[in-house]
């Protein structure tokens, strides 16, 4: 890096949960965290081949132990963005209880590691794509409501097709100001 001032034909900002933080006059989400818990299961077929699964009406998902890294399993609450998770990690009792009737196996598993995911959310939960109203050189790309990484490919894509015009970005996506009254 030198202290020259660079010029480019365009500029995009696809910078995860700082996003709002670096253009607070637009709404293109808020950062948000949850936390998953890794849970040690040495006894149970958890491994790769393992589904994952989601229950929506009850708020939690998981999926199997990945590279030794214990069985995940999230209740699908918000919590404070970028705070880690109290030392050492517990299950939360709602999700023990979740646990000891939907899988009594792991009721009783001990917590190996917690990790807060700290993320963007919309209040739509629609990713976030759109120019700068004040710069149309200027890009945003962002809002991933905590699916970015399962939708990186597709969205990628995407978002590369609309950079390069080759496609207009969906309405849906678009940024607007941030409305300044409640
Ligand atoms: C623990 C955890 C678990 C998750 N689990 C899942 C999951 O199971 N499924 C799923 O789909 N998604 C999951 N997510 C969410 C997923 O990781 C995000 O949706 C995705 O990473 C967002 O991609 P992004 O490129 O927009 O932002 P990021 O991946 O956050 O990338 C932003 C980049 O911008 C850089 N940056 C920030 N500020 C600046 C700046 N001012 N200047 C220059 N660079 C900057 C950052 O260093 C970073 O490299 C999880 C996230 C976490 C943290």
């Amino acid at each position: 890096m030198d202290d020259a001032e660079h010029r480019a034909d365009l500029t995009v900002w696809a910078v995860g949960a700082a996003l709002p933080g670096i253009f607070p006059e637009l709404a293109c989400g808020r950062p948000a965290g949850q936390v998953s818990y890794y849970l040690d299961s040495p006894a149970l077929p958890c491994g790769p081949g393992a589904p994952a699964w989601l229950d929506l009406g009850r708020a939690m998902y998981g999926i199997g132990a990945l590279s030794g890294a214990g069985v995940k399993v999230v209740p699908d609450v918000e919590a404070p963005p970028g705070v880690p998770p109290a030392s050492p990690p517990e299950l939360p009792g709602a999700a023990r209880a979740y646990l000891r009737q939907r899988f009594p196996a792991l009721a009783g598993a001990p917590v190996l590691a917690a990790e807060t995911c700290t993320y963007t959310t919309t209040e739509n939960e629609e990713f976030v794509l759109g120019r700068h109203p004040a710069a149309p050189t200027v890009w945003l790309v962002g809002g991933d409501s905590g699916h970015g990484f399962k939708n990186a490919p597709a969205w990628g894509s995407y978002v590369c097709d609309v950079l390069e015009g080759k496609t207009s970005p969906h309405p849906r996506w678009r940024l607007r100001p941030r409305a300044t009254t409640r």
